[in-house]
Formats: C-alpha cells, structure tokens, sequence
C-alpha cells in the first residue's frame, strides 16, 4: 500500500468486554501481538498520547474515548520508560474545560500525573500537502512517539471516524471552521484529512472499540457494546480493518480511497482475534451520506438535487453552538426567540430552534457535531433518499 511505505501492515485484535478489571490485560496482550510497548517507546523519548476528546460528553455516551484505555496505556508507556503527555485539540464549541470535565480526562490525568496539553494554545507549524494548507500543532511535531487513540465511531460525513480521522485533532481547533469552508465537498474534506494524517503520522494507533458508536455519529448516534480493541503501527491499515468489522464500504469513506489510491482490497495481517469473531451481529451506518461512487462529472451535474441538511428537534434548548460553529454562517437563531436568554435551558427547549438559509449550508454537519442535545439530525435530499434505496453509496 502506497501510504504504508515500510511500516508494517499489521493489525492486531483483542476481546475486552468492558473499562474495568481485563482492559490492563487486554491492552497488554493486544501489542504484544505488534511486538509489545517496547517495540514503539524506548526510555526516554517523550509520548504524546492523543485521544478523541470531540465534545463536552461523559465517556458513557461513547463520543470520546474512554479515559480508561488512556490510562492503562500511560501506565504502560511509563513502564517501558517513556514519558507521556496526552493532548487534543477538539473541534468543539464548548470550552475545552468542560470537555476535559466531562469526558474524564481531567480527573484521569490528575490522578495519573500526566500532562494534559490544549494543541489549540501551544503554537504550530504551518503546511502546504497535496493542494491543502492547514497547520500542524507544535507538541505533536516535537513528539518522540505519537500514539493515537481513537473512538470506533460512525460519522454522518466521512461514514467512519477512526484511527486516520483523529489525527485532524493536530490541527490547533480555531482553524477547523475556515477549513470545512475550503473544503466544503465530501471528497475535498478527504483529501485534507488524508494530508493531515501524511503530516501528522501516528507512531501506533490502538482503537477504543469497547464501547462504540453506530448510526448518526460523531456524537448523536446510538452507543453500542462492540467489545474489542484493535491496535496498528498502519492507521489506514487499522481503519480498513475497522471496515471490515463493521460491514462498512471502505469506499463510503473517502480519505480511504486517497490514502490507497484506490486499492482498498489489499491484504491486511490480522493477529490475535479474527474479524468474525470480534464483529458486532448488527451495526447501523449513518443514515445520511453522500454518494461517493458516482463519477465526479455526474455529480457536478446532480449536485442541486443532492445534499445532506440538518434539520432540528424539538429538543433544542437555543444554545447557539451550532450557530458559531456553522462554517457557512446558514445557520441563526431568531432574535425574538420565545422565553427569553435568561431561562434555563429545560424552559427554552422546543420553544427555539435555529433558522437555516439552505442556500448556504455546504453539508459539513459540524452542527450536528457539537450540538450538546442531540438536536440535529442531517437529512438527506429527495434524490438522494431515493438513490441510497437503491443500492449503498
Ligand atoms: S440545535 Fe443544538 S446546538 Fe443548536 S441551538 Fe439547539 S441545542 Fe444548541
Ligand atoms: S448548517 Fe450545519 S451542515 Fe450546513 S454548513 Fe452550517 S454547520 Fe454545516
């Protein structure tokens, strides 16, 4: 595979039923199949751990990974000599103290006596990759050793959030807003994650695939017990696997394809637990994606009639986080809104809800994204209802 390069394209499984006594043993004997911690940290070098901190959600809901499997990878990290710090940068419009909060990484890294570093405040370096420009944090390129971990997760955009996905959170968070705005399509928003991941590549990536998330994710699909962790020194390699547990078309995620130059099918070596094994009997798939096999031609043409939208619940409470994080500046909330500002967010909700000016919204569902009530679901247009009846995008 082109983007492997040399690195091994080595993917390992492990059966972890949940984030209390087994996870140490679990974690411990899922590297050994990759040659153990030693093999990726020598003593010394300096780890930057990086989690999916998405939004301000308590670790239960499965939009963040689960603070435990950091843990016992700082553990692990520290006993091979290593000297860890875990960081993020989330493409959140909640204040990062609160993500910090609620998700557990506070109270985690306090007890532990690690770092906990905001990539958004500690500089970066900036790039031009393959027609893209964006910045990398600082702490990440100075990093002996990156070591990822992600949440296995849906994503109403890119189908998957995983192990190539999370590397974006190295980009400094205010940026991510002008960056969805540059590259408002589907397959352009590949291709700069497939730059980032380039310029920002992961020593290790182990996935959080204990608990999960399937239908509407990032952050407002169903949490789902799936049971395992998976671990590669080949995040693509690791992502494809993710696919295949999944029943994910690995072409329904487009970084993928520009990170295989369209050779999804290659051969992955998989050790410790097989696929069959660790695949959840039913999974569901966001209900809302773009068609992504159809050639680019033809969807310039139809592109009018095809589109992703949010629309918005009767659980809306009138925050105004979608409004800010609205690349496309589609979205207000009305000035007259019913109650007033000074209720409490129980009395305004159903009472407000943003106004959208279709005309504008690119799709990016970062609204969807940092909603905190679940509030926005993305709808697909007619033609596109009727096109995914048909057969998978
Ligand atoms: S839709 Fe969600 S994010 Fe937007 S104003 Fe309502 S509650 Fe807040
Ligand atoms: S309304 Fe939502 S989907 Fe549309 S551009 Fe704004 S944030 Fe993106």
């Amino acid at each position: 595979m082109p983007e492997s390069g040399t690195a091994p394209r080595k993917v390992a499984l492990a059966a972890c039923a949940g984030y209390g006594p087994g996870l140490d043993e679990a974690l411990r004997a899922l590297l050994a199949h990759l040659g153990g911690i030693g093999a990726f940290v020598r003593p010394g070098q300096s780890v930057l751990v990086k989690p999916n901190l998405l939004t301000d959600k308590e670790p239960e809901r499965a939009v963040t990974t689960h603070p435990a499997v950091v843990r016992a990878l700082v553990r692990l990290v520290r006993q091979a000599g290593g000297k860890p710090l875990v960081a993020d940068s989330p493409n959140s419009v909640a204040k990062l103290t609160k993500v910090w909060e609620a998700s557990g990484f506070r109270r985690m890294c306090a007890e532990e006596d690690v770092p906990l570093l905001n990539l958004e405040q500690a500089g970066s370096v900036a790039f031009e990759k393959d027609g893209c420009r964006f910045s990398i944090a600082r702490p990440v390129l100075d990093a002996d050793v990156i070591i990822n971990v992600p949440k296995v997760k849906t994503h109403v955009l890119m189908t998957l959030t995983a192990a190539v996905k999370n590397m974006y959170g190295a980009v400094p968070g205010y940026q991510k807003t002008q960056l969805h705005r540059d590259h408002p399509t589907v397959a352009a928003f590949g291709r700069l994650l497939a730059a980032v991941y380039r310029t920002a590549r992961p020593h290790l990536s182990i996935a959080d695939g204990i608990r999960g998330m399937s239908g509407d994710g990032p952050s407002a699909g169903e949490p789902v017990q799936l049971g395992f962790l998976a671990a590669s020194a080949d995040a693509v390699a690791l992502d494809l696997t993710l696919c295949r547990i999944l029943r994910i078309e690995p072409s329904a995620v487009a970084y993928l394809a520009v990170l295989t130059d369209g050779r999804l099918d290659d051969p992955v070596e998989i050790a410790g637990e097989t696929v069959a094994r660790v695949a959840p009997a039913s999974f569901r798939t966001p209900g809302a994606v773009l068609p992504r096999l159809i050639p680019s031609a033809v969807v310039r043409l139809i592109r009018p009639l095809v589109w992703i939208r949010p629309a918005f619940s009767d659980r809306c409470v009138g925050c105004g986080r979608c409004v800010r994080a609205c690349p496309a500046q589609a979205l207000r909330l009305p000035a007259q809104a019913p109650g007033g500002a000074n209720d409490r967010p129980e009395e305004r909700r159903g009472r407000v809800r943003p106004e959208l000016a279709a005309s504008a919204c690119i799709g990016c569902c970062c609204c969807h994204e940092v909603c905190p009530e679940n509030a926005v679901s993305m709808r697909p247009s007619p033609l596109l209802s009727i096109m995914r009846r048909g057969k998978p995008l």
